[in-house]
């Protein structure tokens, strides 16, 4: 396990579709196949910091690798997009050193079109949602029960959509409706009920594991020849989802994040939050590293390492 953070992912041999805050999408000889593979880079309030945290890209592809195995066995009737974590054959696809680097961050994938919404569910009001909660007693225009206190439980998950914006641009909250319109009709319903199937086993099996979702954001993708719905891209990761930590709870205050609390705290002290080009100092980048593999670790009741030998 290289100590070095990938920024950039060094691949040519393969055409570059689209890279995104953390990802990077390639083509494959199969076109109905995608290579999606996992950098380093860290964001925090929406902006990409310059130093990366190394071994994240690993624990985010093998963690969410876990998960589609986990929610497979949970979900009845789930499809998702996972295929392998068996990197591209060398060298009549990619180089040796290519196949290297991938090993463990990259997942071949069934290439679909996706929905453009981010199919958020909560169980607990925190973040946007306690802001606009403390407003108007709802989130995402729903109605909620009056009382509720800071990162509260709420009585059952919900499912509150935001847009999917281009990079740079920011997610708006909308209400289910809105979400109607834009997936549409035929598909809205099977989304939401899908995605509260997968909140609700996710959360079963991490509560038993020490750690609290309180939000994630799950994104779908359609089949268009056989009309199916897909659980694609990360699931359940401390990028996608807000974790905290089921010993440290407290209803009525703010959580510290699980993962990138550390970042965070650093960034507003020094008066950085938001702006780009930022440089961690070491101990922020171990810190960090420190908890992304404890999350890792707890959820898969095995260490990263062990998880990479099993690849082998
Ligand atoms: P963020 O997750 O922070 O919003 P991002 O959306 O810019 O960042 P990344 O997570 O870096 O993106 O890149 C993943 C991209 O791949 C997303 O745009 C996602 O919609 C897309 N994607 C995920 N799974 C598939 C798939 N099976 N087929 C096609 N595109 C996919
Ligand atoms: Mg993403």
């Amino acid at each position: 396990m290289s100590s070095e953070a990938l920024t950039t992912i060094p691949l040519t041999s393969l055409p570059r579709l689209s890279q995104g805050k953390v990802r990077d999408l390639f083509a494959l000889p199969d076109d109905s196949k995608l290579l999606f593979v996992t950098s380093d880079r860290i964001s925090a309030y929406d902006v990409i910091l310059k130093n990366g945290i190394s071994s994240k890209g690993l624990i985010l592809t093998l963690l969410s690798a876990k998960w589609f195995e986990v929610l497979s066995s949970k979900v009845p009737g789930l499809k998702h997009h996972f295929l392998s974590l068996t990197p591209p054959p060398a060298p009549s696809v990619v180089t040796p050193d290519e196949r290297q680097m991938l090993r463990g961050r990259s997942m071949t994938v069934r290439r679909l079109k996706i929905f453009p919404i981010e199919a958020i569910v909560r169980g607990y009001v925190t973040g946007s949602a306690w802001s606009e909660y403390e407003k108007s007693q709802t989130i995402h225009g729903l109605p909620q029960p009056a009382g509720l206190l800071c990162c509260q439980r709420l009585p059952q998950p919900i499912y509150t959509p935001s847009t999917k914006a281009e990079l740079g641009d920011k997610d708006l909250n909308i209400t289910p409706d809105q979400a109607r319109a834009i997936v549409g009709e035929k598909y809205a319903s099977r989304i939401e009920e899908l995605v509260l199937a997968c909140y609700k086993a996710g959360v079963a099996y991490a509560e038993e594991r020490g750690i609290l979702i309180a939000d994630t954001k799950f994104e779908l993708g359609l089949d268009e020849e056989t009309d199916e719905i897909y659980l694609v891209d990360e699931v359940l990761t401390p990028d996608s989802s807000r974790f905290w930590s089921k010993a440290d709870y407290q209803v009525g205050r703010q959580q510290d994040s699980f993962d990138k609390q550390v970042l965070r705290d650093w960034l507003t002290s020094n008066g950085l939050k938001g702006k780009p080009d930022v440089l961690l100092p070491p101990e922020v980048v171990e810190k960090t590293k420190a908890r992304y593999m404890e999350a890792y670790e707890k959820l898969t009741d095995k260490t990263l390492e062990e998880a990479l030998k099993s690849l082998e």
